[in-house]
């Protein structure tokens, strides 16, 4: 690793090509009051203003384009300020990971329940942004769904609160303003640190609890019946706590397995819940560990032949996409294959929860997709393929995307951090709702 890749971000996907001169600062503020004086900087020189956490948001958000810009990174504001075991709450400023939140809880049998595999890089302030969750979301939600209020610095250097109800302001102009907006964490969550820098948190805290649960797995005949058995438990609320969908696998990566499956935890109460809906096969718990450890080593394993490639972060099937999988990842394959990309591994959280543009709920599945990108096509190319699966899953009603949406891509999410920003200011991360924006992540792959 580049020591520009600790500065800029180690995670941030394919982009990589950032043009380092347009970047005019690099900052690490420890305190509220440095962030108001750093943003406040920025403002009067026109430069935009980039927050940065652990850089392992996997849509390019956090490197800023290739805009004038400065980056402002909450590595520094990790301190958790409060914690009120009784009403279940933490107050922590948003450089904290969930691992460091939960080593401080351990003692108190206490724990804050979002668990993206990132965990132990990933910020809180960087999660809320993108709304991530861990495979679990079913069960403990989003990272919205875990957050009571936050604070925040708008590029005018005024704070502000904003909770479930509304927003409180210094400024009480801006304060009505924004609530006649109907402005709410909504707003806050997947906002791709547009609208502000989030400089503390107020998280939900929940007591760990032992149930006894048992581990298993269901061998699916198609990814069709894996989406019908995903919409029965659905509509049951079965009280999946691992879920995970081996969906495809190419053979280079395939240790004896037969995809598609799903490796499956739950309450061993209710189990025969779930058995009344699919073929489980309980495993003992050495076993499941192994089918486990094969899922989360999939996007880290290479073909035998070119490169292994994340064109998208997930796939959203919900609803009719959800009970129509097999046909729409087919498509999928389809198109991958007329820009000369070979599918590599589909897998997934399911059932999983998300939310869309418009802050509705869906449940369905989240299929991460990995690629094999033959030895030097260009950028540009694959890029395209990531334009062209945007409009494809339109088409097929499938959420590109869904933990970490990209504005660009959400019509309804972009318009409205357009119409908040018309009256917060508009300096932060303006590339990301641009319609630029995918020429600029385009020289960048
Ligand atoms: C190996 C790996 C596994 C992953 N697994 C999961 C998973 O299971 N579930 C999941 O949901 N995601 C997962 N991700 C994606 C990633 O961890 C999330 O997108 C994460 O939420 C980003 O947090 P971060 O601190 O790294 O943010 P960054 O990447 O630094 O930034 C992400 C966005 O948040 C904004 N931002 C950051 N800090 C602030 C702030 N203080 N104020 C305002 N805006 C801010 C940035 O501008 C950017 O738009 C994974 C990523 C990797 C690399």
């Amino acid at each position: 690793m580049k020591l520009r890749d600790y500065v800029i971000g180690a995670n941030a996907s394919m982009y990589y090509r950032l043009n380092f001169k347009k970047i005019k600062g690099v900052y690490y503020p420890k305190t509220e009051q440095q962030v108001v004086d750093i943003v406040r900087d920025a403002n009067e020189h026109g430069f935009g203003v980039t927050p940065k956490g652990g850089g392992s948001g996997l849509s390019g958000a956090c490197t800023g384009g290739n805009a004038e810009r400065v980056m402002v990174n909450s590595l520094q504001m990790r301190e958790i300020l409060n914690v009120s075991k009784d009403q279940g709450y933490i107050d922590t400023q948003p450089g904290a990971t969930p691992d460091e939140i939960n080593a401080l809880l351990a003692s108190s049998r206490m724990k804050f329940w979002v668990a993206p595999s990132s965990r132990d890089i990933a910020t809180v302030g960087g999660i809320l942004s993108t709304d991530g969750g861990g495979n679990d979301t079913w069960v403990n939600g989003t990272m919205r769904d875990n957050t009571q209020r936050v604070k925040m610095v708008l590029y005018n250097g005024k704070r502000l609160t904003v909770d479930w109800d509304g927003v409180k302001c210094e400024d009480p102009d801006l304060e009505r303003d924004l609530n006649k907006h109907n402005m709410t964490l909504h707003d806050v969550a997947s906002a791709h640190g547009t609208l502000g820098y989030i400089t503390e948190m107020r998280l939900t805290i929940k007591p760990i609890t032992s149930v006894p649960v048992v581990g298993g797995v269901v061998n699916y005949s198609d990814n069709t019946a894996a989406g019908e058995a995903l919409t029965k438990m659905i509509a049951k609320q079965t009280p999946v706590t691992y879920g995970e969908v081996i969906a495809s696998a190419h053979a280079d990566v395939r240790e004896g397995f037969t995809p598609p499956l799903h490796v499956i935890e739950i309450p061993e109460e209710d189990l025969p819940g779930l058995e009344e809906i699919v073929d489980f096969k309980q495993l003992p718990s050495d076993e499941v560990a192994r089918m486990k450890d094969i899922r989360i080593k999939l996007p880290k394993r290479q073909p035998k032949e070119g490169g292994q490639v994340a064109l998208f972060e997930g796939y959203g099937f919900h609803a009719e996409s959800l009970k129509n999988m097999q046909d729409r990842i087919d498509e999928i394959d389809a198109l991958l294959r007329r820009h000369d990309l070979e599918p590599f591994a589909k897998y997934g959280h399911g059932p999983s929860k998300w939310y869309l543009g418009d802050n509705t709920p869906a449940y369905g599945i989240i299929l991460h997709s990995r690629e094999i990108r033959p030895e030097g096509k260009p950028g540009k190319e694959v890029y395209q393929a990531v334009l062209d699966i945007v409009q494809l899953c339109k088409k097929l009603k499938i959420t590109p995307k869904p933990e970490h949406k990209w504005p660009f891509s959400d019509e309804v999410k972009n318009a409205r951090l357009t119409e908040l920003r018309q009256v917060l200011g508009a300096g932060f991360n303006e590339f990301m709702l641009d319609p630029e924006y995918n020429d600029i992540l385009a020289s960048m792959v």
